[in-house]
């Protein structure tokens, strides 16, 4: 094995057990109620007690000190998956009791699982402990299954993309740690990579333009009953429900509030099997429009029977986008109840 093979493996190892330590796949896997679908890397900061300050840094995305005691720094200049990366990369320095180091955004140029011979094996396991501990194998499978993703759908951008915001990992990370677990090729994941957000997000969105494409956009269906989104305040939710309308049973968007989401589209699509009087199935594009945490709520009914609910659909949000310059948000609310 090589030296840089090495590295990668004690990382991933580290990795896995500061999952166990702190239950995270349990707490993931079998939870009750409202599902947090991410790996709480700023949580886990405020209970291991390691210091996270967040600051307008210049040059650089993050640091790892360990004199007088060891700290981390992260920018709040980049989106909060890349702050969320750069976290995880100071969290390896300190858990793998690696020496001080000052992070530019090469960590997020560099594949994190494979490196040239002439690395820096510290830098290269930092890398690999922040890609596994943001997206372990268990976490990957857990999304797929839930989203009825297989192996043939995982090389297509838009489900790679999707897993990306469930996971809260950056795109391109997802794309070599999935190649990493074989989950797909490294061609693929090369292929992938090459591949613009903006280019997906509008292959998703058709004919709904945004003004910029800072925002997200999130495909929801069934599967995401039930979830606790983390996004940004400019992003965007494709909805696409079944509608029972022969049976005049309508989606209501009521709980889309006006002041939190602006509704881009609502039209019906036309599928194969269409039939009269068949389910259809309604789509909704909302946007949000501003820093907010709330719920995407809906329900169908038979609009002259307001009481004649068949189904609803409710998922949580919390869509503040990228840290503020200060404790991360986890921080405060973990000292909050500590208090
Ligand atoms: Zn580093």
């Amino acid at each position: 094995m090589t030296a840089i093979e090495n590295a990668i493996r004690k990382a991933m190892t580290a990795a896995g057990r500061l999952h166990n330590d702190l239950a995270i796949r349990d707490r993931i896997e079998r939870a009750n109620g409202t599902l947090n679908g991410q790996v709480d890397v700023f949580g886990v900061m405020a209970r291991l007690n390691l210091p996270l300050i967040f600051r307008p840094l210049d040059g650089l995305l993050g640091a790892f000190m360990s004199e007088p005691n060891p700290g981390v720094l992260v920018t709040t200049k980049r989106p909060l998956s890349v702050q969320r990366f750069t976290a995880a990369h100071e969290l390896g320095h300190f858990y793998l009791k690696h020496r001080p180091s000052l992070d530019d955004d090469s960590i997020l140029r560099r594949s994190p699982f494979s490196a040239s011979k002439d690395a820096n094996l510290q830098e290269v396991e930092a890398d690999a402990f922040a890609a596994s501990f943001l997206l372990p194998q268990w976490l990957a499978i857990f999304h797929c299954k839930r989203h009825g993703w297989t192996k043939q759908d995982l090389p297509d951008p838009r489900t790679v993309y999707q897993l990306s915001l469930r996971a809260g990992t950056s795109y391109a990370a997802t794309c070599w740690t999935l190649a990493r677990y074989n989950m797909i090729s490294r061609l693929d994941a090369k292929q992938l990579a090459d591949i613009e957000p903006k280019k997906i997000k509008k292959a998703i969105l058709g004919d709904v333009e945004p003004a910029a494409y800072y925002g997200d956009v999130w495909e929801l269906g069934e599967a995401d009953k039930g979830e606790v989104l983390h996004g940004g305040p400019d992003d965007l939710f494709v909805v696409r429900l079944k509608e029972n309308a022969g049976a005049g049973y309508l989606w209501r968007l009521e709980g889309l509030n006006s002041d939190a989401f602006t509704v881009r589209e609502d039209v019906r699509e036309q599928t194969d099997a269409e039939t009269a009087g068949g389910p259809v199935v309604r789509r909704i594009v909302a946007q949000s429009v501003r820093q907010q945490q709330g719920s995407i709520r809906m329900t169908e009914a038979r609009p002259w029977q307001p009481g004649s609910v068949v189904n609803d659909y409710t998922l949580d949000v919390d869509l503040y986008g990228p840290e503020v310059a200060g404790w991360s948000r986890a921080e405060r609310r973990f000292r909050l109840e500590a208090a």
